[in-house]
């Protein structure tokens, strides 16, 4: 592997002037897939950029109702944050499902959906809790929705020498929970065949009022279905409303047949997991009212 220049700016002008200055040059978060990559000679960047050092980079904070998590957190870092983790559990817990504690502790969610992997765990429950990010680049600093970055496998809707800064979600409104779940040929260090992040809000009579239902893994770009969620509002979640939330899952669901999954496999566990998720969700949102079912 050729060494490439390695340079750990303080500041995100910093960062902006070195990725301006070699088009090569790549952002590094943690370093789970990057390194990785570089080593298998799938890409030669003439520099790597390390975003870790940048201050207001790593950690969360919440600044009025909204909770910020700099693109430079390690994922194993959300679980020690006590407010997030109680707002946002689906987030924390997809967080923690990737790769083993040594790859949690230096990858980040930034990184995660930079390398726009179909697969990738956190997107979901991101896109579910309708997070967005904040982008720096040569232009200056623009904010998305999460599911507009991962435009196909491995590419991304950021312009040269942009890179994510920061993660922005809401605090949750009353009665809202959210949930991920994935399906894994193996238990442990192993790759979605199908994510599923759902986020939804429940008034005090237990009613769906909101609801986004996500998938990963079966399309080419984390997939936002929007009827999904349609057919929760207005319901308490009974068993035929859950059977036609699976099916706009399934119908939506577009995935690849290969020998870890095969397209109707990963079609009926979109739905399955989908229903499960929403299961989840409703009851966190539900302990959080107190409400019984
Ligand atoms: C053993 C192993 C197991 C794994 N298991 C899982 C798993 O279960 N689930 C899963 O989803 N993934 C898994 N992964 C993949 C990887 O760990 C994750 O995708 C991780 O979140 C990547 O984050 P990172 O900070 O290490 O990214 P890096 O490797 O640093 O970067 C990845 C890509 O994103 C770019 N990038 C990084 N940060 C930014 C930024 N702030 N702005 C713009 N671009 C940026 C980099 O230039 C690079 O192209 C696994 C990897 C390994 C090695």
């Amino acid at each position: 592997m050729p060494s490439p220049a390695y340079h750990a700016p303080d500041t995100i002008t910093g960062a902006i002037a070195l990725l301006a200055a070699d088009p090569s040059a790549l952002p590094l978060g943690g370093g789970t897939d990057l390194i990785v990559q570089m080593r298998s000679g799938r890409i030669a960047p003439g520099a790597v950029i390390d975003l870790k050092r940048i201050e207001g980079m790593s950690g969360v904070r919440r600044e009025g109702d909204v909770f910020v998590i700099g693109a430079a957190t390690p994922c194993s870092a959300l679980k020690g944050d006590a407010a997030f983790s109680a707002a946002w559990p689906g987030v924390v817990e997809a967080a923690n499902l990737i790769g083993s504690v040594q790859v949690r502790n230096r990858a980040t969610m930034a990184g995660n959906l930079c390398n726009a992997s179909p697969a990738a765990d956190s997107v979901p429950a991101l896109v579910a809790a309708g997070a967005t990010c904040v982008i720096a680049g040569p232009g200056g600093v623009r904010q998305v929705p999460v599911e507009a970055v991962p435009v196909a496998p491995g590419r991304t809707s950021l312009g040269p020498g942009e890179f994510v800064v920061e993660f922005r979600l809401p605090v949750p409104r009353e009665g809202g929970g959210d949930a991920y779940l994935r399906a894994t040929p193996r238990t442990e260090m192993d790759i979605a065949v199908v994510g599923t992040g759902v986020c939804l809000v429940l008034d005090a009579a237990g009613t769906c009022m909101a609801a986004r239902v996500v998938l990963g893994a079966v399309g080419p770009t984390v997939m936002l279905v929007e009827e999904a969620g349609a057919a929760l509002v207005g319901s308490r979640l009974d068993d035929d409303v859950l059977a036609a939330m699976s099916r706009a899952v399934q119908a939506a669901s577009n995935p690849i047949d290969d020998k870890r999954g095969t397209v109707s496999y990963r079609k009926a566990m979109a739905g399955v997991l989908a229903r499960r998720a929403a299961l989840i969700a409703a009851g966190r949102a539900q302990a959080v009212r107190g409400i019984s079912r």
